[in-house]
């Protein structure tokens, strides 16, 4: 066998694993529990005992492995020290050097999930080859990455490409997970779709067929607004302008050759592209207003693929 190397990506309910030859040709993945018990002390024993299982199964010696890539929910600094993984329960330590001190001696590079997602999508996806990108991830929140001549951007102690923290609005009542208020992830995530759309019903007597869903979703809203409902395209219309400016902002600043949009929101497709697009056009400065926005290709698997770009890229 030839060389390989690990993708992992860390996650609040599971350790997805992949297994990559030097090409970054996944060869082989699979996933197991996040273990969070006892401040998350059993995460790191976890991979390396599925690791050395991979290893087994494949009949692969140690020492072929060129490094193991992790892609970790929270702030990452450039040496590997997490600043605090609250979804986890870990506090600030050294993740590549408990690696190590586990596994024993290998290559471990390690990112913040979001950032190391970007990676994947340039590595592999659908910004494959694109050096200069932004990825913004709709999911429970909004997270992103910010890629610039092929380099993550982690800032001076990893809180870059924090985009769902962006202070959007001045108005705002209700407060963020982070403590603000009016933060860009409480109007363009899942949740946040959802609590504009309330708003906008309880604002108006208007028909709309959202009213009779119990418990609507940011899915049904975007089906909603497919089908030409008014109140769930004044909704999307909310997402699209507030995710427009923030990437009209981005712009201003990294000036990316695109943006790739991922998580469970991007599934509403190119309808949720030309909406953010058509927003952004309006707000752009003239010299980048043609930046492309495209959705993200690789899914789940984008955390992985990231994770062995670590270690390949
Ligand atoms: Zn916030």
């Amino acid at each position: 066998m030839s060389k390989v190397c690990f993708g992992v990506d860390i996650g609040g309910t599971t350790v997805k694993l992949g297994m990559f030859d030097e090409e970054g040709t996944l060869k082989y993945k699979c996933e197991i529990p996040t273990r969070k018990e006892e401040d998350g002390k059993m995460i790191i024993p976890d991979i390396c005992d599925k690791i050395t299982e991979i290893l087994t199964i494949n009949e692969i010696s140690k020492s072929d492995i060129t490094g193991v890539g992790l892609g970790i929910p929270g702030a990452v600094a450039d040496d590997g020290t997490v600043l605090k993984c609250v979804n986890l329960g870990w506090g600030i330590f050294n993740v590549g050097e408990k690696f190590k001190e586990i596994f024993g001696e290998v290559n471990v590079k390690c990112g913040n999930d979001a950032n190391v997602a970007a990676l994947g999508e340039m590595f592999k996806g659908s910004a494959e080859g694109e050096k200069n990108m932004v990825m913004i991830t709709l999911g429970t929140g909004v997270g992103g990455g910010v890629i610039i001549g092929g380099k993550i951007i982690t800032g001076v102690n990893g809180a870059a490409g924090e985009i769902g923290h962006m202070p959007m609005s001045d108005d705002e009542e209700g407060t963020c997970g982070c403590g603000k208020k009016g933060c860009l992830e409480q109007y363009a995530s899942a949740t946040g779709v959802v609590k504009v759309t309330k708003k906008i019903l309880n604002s108006t007597d208007k028909a709309s067929k959202i009213r009779e869903i119990e418990n609507f979703t940011a899915k049904d809203v975007f089906d909603m607004a497919k089908s030409g409902d008014e109140i769930a395209n004044l909704a999307v219309d909310e997402l699209g302008k507030y995710l427009g400016k923030a990437a009209a902002h981005i712009s201003c600043v990294v000036n990316p050759g695109v943006f790739v949009i991922g998580g469970g929101v991007s599934k509403a497709g190119q309808f949720l592209i030309d909406r953010i697009e058509k927003y952004y056009k309006e707000y752009a400065f003239f010299a980048s207003r043609d930046t492309k926005f495209i959705l993200a290709s690789l899914g789940n698997d984008a955390g992985i693929y990231g994770a062995a770009a670590l270690i390949l890229s």
